[in-house]
């Protein structure tokens, strides 16, 4: 505990000291388009101006550089501008561009409060209320120094779903601004360490332990009733899909069926959500057990919306599928927070209901 808790002292006196920077993975590909009025670029001791178009793609030792109709070979370089198109987005700021496992990497490292702003418009629609809104930035900030702590060698977040969206400058508006700046610093912490952040868009009525979900239970990430969530459009929802389609997922999955005659679901967890289905074939008297996660994911996430699943029906050729919520349901649901604002509750109020037992600490003045 007393390392943790040095720990956020460290960052908190970095973080008043010199401010804190993440460097943020925004491109990873074999070849990348890039534009800019005018970058500069640096290479060692040599600097160069680019104006328009050019064009990074791996070399065998590194990254190569097609600009005026000219190649050159680099081992990594930097570019800085102020605004530049990168693979069809817009950004500003220092880059390091490298070879990473042979694909280009390109790494935006800017100021922690500045990510949180490229984070938001990715993450949530901007007509929400501002209270929802700074939960959110408190959680886009959070797991920006759960990242740094984790130590990776080159960079500490992607730009993808996979860590949390960021869209540089893109959707960037002056309510995105006063949100970030209205938590400023503020981040969630458990035992003075910061949580691991957890959220998403709809519940459908209760949220997901991490436990139940993925094995790993963290104390702050319980259960909770969320009696909010109703008007999302996800709420409750119904997905069809024809049989031989699912036999195809349930084979996929190591099953050998011809035909699937019977889905049951004889285990929830603690919110309902499904364990594992059974799926059965009368004639030939198989039957196989898939986990709700991995039928959910093989599927598609966005196709079977979540795993509280309240009707399975066989109809003729097809299975129906009707359940409640949308993501995974662990921590924040954010339709969730956007009616606990509209009723007047704050971003303490709201992080505070899907996160117990958490503190929050502003790490900068
Ligand atoms: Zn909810």
């Amino acid at each position: 505990m007393k390392k943790i808790f040095l720990i956020i002292l460290i960052l908190f006196f970095y973080n008043f000291v010199f401010g804190v920077n993440i460097r943020v993975r925004i491109a990873n590909a074999r070849m990348i388009k890039c534009s800019a009025s005018k970058a500069t670029f640096i290479s060692g001791n040599f600097k160069k101006k680019l104006y328009g178009k050019f064009i990074i793609t791996t070399s065998s030792s590194g990254v190569s550089l097609y600009y005026q109709d000219k190649k050159k070979n680099y081992g990594s370089f930097i570019l800085t501008s102020d605004k530049i198109k990168i693979a069809g987005k817009n950004y500003k700021g220092k880059f390091k561009v490298m070879n990473i496992n042979k694909r280009v990497n390109i790494i935006l490292t800017l100021d922690m409060e500045e990510y949180v702003k490229g984070v938001i418009p990715g993450e949530m629609p901007l007509d929400w209320p501002k209270e929802a809104l700074k939960a959110q930035a408190v959680l886009a900030r959070t797991y920006g120094y759960y990242s740094i702590l984790k130590k990776r060698t080159y960079y500490d977040v992607g730009s993808t779903s996979n860590y949390q969206v960021f869209v540089g400058n893109n959707k960037r508006n002056e309510n995105v601004c006063k949100v970030v700046d209205g938590t400023s610093g503020i981040v969630a912490t458990y035992h003075d360490y910061p949580i691991e952040v957890f959220y998403h868009s709809t519940c459908g009525g209760r949220t997901e332990t991490s436990e139940d979900l993925w094995g790993t239970g963290f104390p702050y990430l319980q259960s909770v009733k969320c009696d909010f969530c109703g008007s999302s459009p996800y709420y409750l929802w119904t997905y069809t899909m024809p049989i031989e389609d699912l036999v195809e997922i349930v084979n996929k999955l190591g099953g050998n069926f011809d035909c699937i005659t019977d889905i049951s679901c004889p285990k929830k967890t603690k919110s309902e959500r499904a364990k594992y289905f059974i799926f059965s074939d009368n004639e030939s008297e198989i039957s196989f057990n898939v986990t709700g996660k991995d039928l959910r994911m093989t599927i598609g996430p966005n196709k079977l919306k979540s795993l509280l699943i309240t009707r399975i029906e066989l109809d003729g050729f097809n299975i129906i599928f009707t359940g409640h919520g949308f993501g995974h349901g662990v921590g924040l649901c954010q339709y969730g927070a956007k009616r606990l604002a509209e009723m007047g509750y704050n971003y303490i109020n709201i992080l505070n209901y899907y996160f117990r037992d958490i503190k929050l600490t502003k790490l900068k003045d």
